[in-house]
């Protein structure tokens, strides 16, 4: 739930999935969401009570799950890139972490107790940052200027690359 921090993960990404476009990586570090999205379309998931456990789509073990699933599907779809695969799994799982980070997120919602480990009713996790505003400031924006100041670097990088193949090139 942590909005803008999961795309500073995603912008950062750039520098680890260069030749990737960079909305794949954000879209996943947004993976949890929008499968809370589905949840949330049929009635299974919900943040009426003021929680955000939604174990289904944010429990540590389901977002194990779905990292895995994704990543297993990126690996399959890239004909067996293993590093593809791994990077996607774990840009989906960084969801998690930051959300871990993040909940209990009090200032938004009042009666948050974190992350599930597992399921309904399993005990529940989270270091809570985004508990005051100030926290919750702090990481959105901090994180996000963080993002796109290495997301600017890497394309930078890219271009200079790309500037220096050009000129060989050229001399032979
Ligand atoms: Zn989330």
């Amino acid at each position: 739930m942590a909005a803008m921090t999961h795309m500073a993960v995603g912008l950062a990404a750039k520098r680890i999935a260069p030749k990737t476009p960079v909305i794949l990586l954000i879209l996943a570090a947004y993976v949890i969401d929008m499968i809370w999205g589905v949840f949330y379309y049929f009635g299974i998931e919900s943040m009426a009570d003021g929680t955000t456990t939604n174990p289904w789509s944010h429990g540590l073990f389901m977002s194990l799950v779905w990292s895995a699933l994704v990543g297993g599907i990126v690996f399959w779809v890239s004909h067996k890139n293993r590093r593809a695969g791994w990077i996607a799994g774990l840009l989906v799982f960084s969801h998690w972490v930051i959300d871990f980070i993040s909940h209990p997120m009090l200032f938004a919602f009042l009666n948050d107790t974190g992350l599930s480990l597992l399921f309904d009713g399993s005990p529940t996790v989270g270091l809570g940052l985004w508990r005051t505003e100030l926290g919750m400031n702090i990481g959105e924006y901090g994180m996000l200027v963080a993002g796109v100041i290495i997301y600017a670097l890497t394309l930078w990088k890219i271009r200079r690359e790309k500037k220096a193949v050009e000129l060989e090139n050229r001399r032979e």
